[in-house]
């Protein structure tokens, strides 16, 4: 089982950001970080015959946290579960918060790998995004994560931004690709609502749905055009596209999400965290005063529980599987379903071979480039009803 623990604690609110995060007083940092540790508890009993094999605090921003906290979690953690030795561990980090001494203090709480949250290596973009830092200290915030003993990074950057253009982009991989980071995610822009760039971009939407000219955000063809080269210029340096955001030298890939896209069942701890547990989804709910006051009644914090079918199950794993360059094991479906996975979905196999956009190889079925392309597409054709 993986488990993931949420910090919903930041800076201050990016302009783009519709995550579950805000900047709230130390005293409810506090009281956060007591109903977390009361809910990682409750599942002691539960949880006592499965092993941990990766764990992911996210956020927010969990190294906004006083780290004088996060060891409280992490005994938690360790006395509650049994955490696999092998297992990955990560945990988000935002330039300009976490030291070099909170560094090695993660580093002995038994945290493996870092994901730094950059978004882009020029600084009129950072600004435009609401970031709280710029490059330069992005720069010393990896320095000395490595300093620290993180011999596994990974950063995550952004395609789509407002009035991006490929130099701007190759620029960011470049100065990203010379730290040589073990991993980087390459995510597009996607603008929420609810945000201050919905609000700010909602024209320019509009504009993108009706297939019409944009004026700062990127258009189709524009988004398209830099994740492509995006892509190329990633692999060129020496990272590996695995996922269609995510790249790593070899090796170095993401065990925690590859175990998501593979619906190895999770826990997720904290604020709005979501669980995958003999195939029911659970939700956490969203409010943090009530998160607080129903953990210090011990009372449940689960809002939404949905029960999967087979036919959800089988269409997830499709759909999941399938975001990964080595998409599904015929194997793998048959041991979880006891079904061929051409008796449940030959017709759409067949349909997508036909058309160049999927292929059958070594035991596996995936996405061809040109299925990449159009992923969602295909994707949406494995949902059975
Ligand atoms: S740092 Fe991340 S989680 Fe925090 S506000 Fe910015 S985008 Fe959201």
């Amino acid at each position: 089982m993986e488990l993931y623990i949420h910090i919903p604690f930041c800076v201050q609110k990016c302009k783009y950001c519709d995550f579950l995060s805000g900047n709230y007083d130390v005293k409810l940092r506090e009281k956060y970080t007591y109903a977390l540790i009361a809910e990682i508890e409750s599942y002691k009993e539960r949880f006592k015959d499965e092993t941990i094999t990766s764990i992911y605090v996210g956020g927010g921003t969990p190294t906004f946290l006083e780290v004088v906290f996060m060891q409280r979690i992490f005994d938690a953690i360790y006395q509650t579960f049994s955490v696999d030795q092998d297992a990955e561990i990560s945990m988000e980090c935002n330039p300009g918060t976490g030291s070099l001494e909170a560094f090695k203090i993660y580093r002995h709480m038994g945290v493996n790998r870092l994901s730094i949250g950059l978004q882009s290596a020029n600084d009129d973009e950072l600004e435009l995004l609401g970031r709280v830092h710029n490059f330069e200290k992005f720069e010393s915030t990896f320095r000395e994560a490595r300093l620290a003993g993180f011999e596994n990074i990974s950063v995550d950057i952004m395609t789509g931004l407002p009035y991006q253009t490929w130099n701007k982009l190759s620029n960011t991989i470049k100065k990203v690709t010379y730290l040589k980071p073990e991993h980087i995610s390459c995510y597009s822009l996607i603008v929420e609502e609810g945000t201050e760039f919905y609000e700010k971009y909602k024209e320019d939407l509009e504009l993108r749905e009706k297939d019409l000219d944009t004026v700062a955000l990127p258009d189709a063809d524009m988004e398209y055009e830099l994740y492509k080269r995006a892509q190329s210029l990633l692999e060129e340096k020496g990272y590996h596209q695995y996922e269609i955001s995510n790249y790593a030298l070899e090796g170095k890939e993401c065990k925690h999400n590859i175990g998501y896209w593979k619906r190895i069942p999770y826990l997720g701890v904290g604020l709005g965290a979501a669980s995958l547990i003999d195939e029911v989804r659970y939700t956490n709910i969203r409010d943090i005063s009530s998160y607080i006051e129903r953990c210090e009644k011990e009372e449940s914090v689960r809002d939404e529980e949905i029960e999967l079918s087979k036919r959800d199950a089988m269409s997830e794993y499709m759909y999941l599987g399938f975001r990964m360059n080595e998409g599904i094991v015929r194997q793998e479906f048959f041991e979880l379903f006891g079904l061929r996975v051409e008796a449940v979905f030959g017709k759409q196999i067949k349909k997508f071979e036909n058309e160049g956009l999927v292929k059958t190889a070594e035991g596996r079925i995936f996405l061809t480039e040109k299925g990449m392309d159009v992923s969602n597409r295909v994707m949406a054709e494995f949902l059975l009803d």
